[in-house]
C-alpha cells in the first residue's frame, strides 16, 4: 500500500503520544504512523488501542541509538516527524538532570540530524509551557514571543531542544513547527504525575501527598484537546511558527485536589502535606490567542468533565488489574 504521508511518531507509547495515535491512526487511514518508543517506565504499549490497524507500525528503539534509528529511517523512509519522546518528569530531572539532558537534548539533536539528512517535510517538536518558567500571580499569560526562563533541569532541556530545532531551521533549512502545551491530564498518564497519582491513591484508600500548601497554579488541559490542537498545527500551522496550547483553566493544586476529593466522595483528611519541590515554579499561564485566531482551535473539555472521564478510566484500569 502506498501512503500519502509516513509519519514517524516518537514516544507514542507514553501519555500524550498514545492518545495522539489513538486519534490520528483512525482518522487518517491513508497515512502510515510509525511509533518509535524506547519503552521506559512511562510507557505502556497497551495505551495504543489502534495497534492492529494496517497504517500503524511499532519499533522499539531509543532515539539516542544512532544505528537503530538509521535502520528505522531506511526501513520506512518517513516523510514527517512528530517528536513527543522525552524524559518528562520534573522531580526525576531534579534528582538526576543527566537523564533528561540525554533524551531531550541529545535525542532531539540525533533526530534533527536524521530529519536533515532524510529531507523530512515537517518536523513537529512537542514542547511545553514550562520553558517560560514560573510566573507570579500578577503576571500576564505568556505569549509565543515571551522569553525563555526555564526553572528546572526538565524545562531547561526542553528549551534546549527548541533552540536546537530553531538553529537547524536557520543552518540547514529544516522545516517544521513547535507547540507548547500546558499541563495535560486524562487517560493513559503515568501514575507518577499529580492527577493520576491522586486518583489511584484515593481509589486504593491511600492519602494524597500535596506539595507545601498546594497553592502552586497550573493551567490544566484535557489530553484530547491537546491532541486535536497538535494535529491541527501539524497539518495547518504556518511553517516555522510556534503555537501555545493552553487549557485556559488555571487552578491551584489544592483546588484540583479538592475537586478530586469531592468527585470521589472523600474528605480533606486524605491530604498529606509534604515538603515542597526545590525551585517549584509557582504558576504557569499561557495565552492561546494565536492558535485560536489562526486555526480556530479552542479547548472543549471543562476541568470538571475531564476529571470525571479521567477517574472513570483509572477506576476501570484498577478493576481490570485486580479482577474486581
Ligand atoms: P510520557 O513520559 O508519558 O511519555 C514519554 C514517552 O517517550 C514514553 O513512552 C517513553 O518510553 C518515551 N521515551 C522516553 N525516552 C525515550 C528515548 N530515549 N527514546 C525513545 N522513546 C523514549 O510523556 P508525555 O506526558 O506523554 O509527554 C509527551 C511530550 O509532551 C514530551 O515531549 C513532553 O515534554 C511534552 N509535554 C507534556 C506535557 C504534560 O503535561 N504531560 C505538557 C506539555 C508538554
Amino acid at each position: 500500500m502506498t501512503f500519502a504521508k509516513k509519519i514517524l511518531v516518537t514516544g507514542g507509547a507514553g501519555f500524550i503520544g498514545s492518545n495522539y495515535l489513538n486519534y490520528a491512526v483512525k482518522k487518517y487511514p491513508r497515512e502510515l504512523f510509525i511509533n518509535v518508543d524506547a519503552l521506559t517506565y512511562a510507557a505502556d504499549l497497551r495505551n495504543v488501542v489502534v495497534h492492529d490497524r494496517k497504517n500503524y507500525a511499532f519499533e522499539k528503539a531509543d532515539i539516542c541509538d544512532r544505528a537503530a534509528m538509521a535502520g528505522i529511517f531506511e526501513k520506512y523512509q518517513p516523510t514527517h516527524i512528530i517528536h513527543f519522546a522525552a524524559e518528562s518528569h520534573v522531580d526525576q530531572s531534579i534528582a538526576d538532570p543527566s537523564l533528561c539532558i540525554r533524551t531531550n537534548v541529545e535525542g532531539t539533536n540525533a533526530l534533527l540530524k536524521l530529519a536533515r539528512d532524510h529531507k523530512i517535510e515537517r518536523f513537529h517538536l512537542v514542547s511545553t509551557d514550562e520553558i517560560y518558567g514560573g510566573l507570579s500571580a500578577a503576571d500576564a499569560p505568556r505569549t509565543e514571543s515571551s522569553p525563555y526562563d526555564p526553572g528546572n533541569p526538565y524545562s531547561a532541556s526542553k528549551a534546549s531542544a527548541e533552540l536546537l530545532f530553531l538553529s537547524y531551521r536557520r543552518t540547514y533549512g529544516i522545516r517544521g513547527v513547535i507547540t507548547r502545551s500546558s499541563n495535560n491530564y486524562g487517560p493513559r498518564q503515568d501514575t507518577t504525575k499529580l492527577i493520576p497519582k491522586f486518583i489511584t491513591h484515593l481509589l486504593q484508600g491511600r492519602k494524597v501527598p500535596l506539595y507545601a500548601a498546594g497553592d502552586n497554579i497550573r493551567d490544566w488541559l484535557y489530553v484530547d484537546d491537546d491532541v486535536r490542537a497538535i494535529d491541527l498545527v501539524f497539518r495547518k500551522g504556518r511553517e516555522g511558527e510556534i503555537y501555545n496550547i493552553g487549557g485556559g483553566q488555571e487552578r491551584t493544586n489544592l483546588e484540583v485536589t479538592k475537586a478530586l476529593l469531592r468527585l470521589l466522595k472523600r474528605t480533606e483528611k486524605e491530604i498529606e502535606y509534604v515538603a515542597d519541590r526545590p525551585g517549584h515554579d509557582f504558576r504557569y499561564s499561557l495565552s492561546s490567542r494565536k492558535i485560536e485566531r489562526e486555526l480556530g482551535w479552542k479547548p472543549r473539555v471543562s476541568l470538571e468533565k475531564g476529571l470525571k472521564k479521567t477517574i472513570a478510566f483509572y477506576k476501570e484500569k484498577i478493576a481490570r488489574q485486580t479482577g474486581a
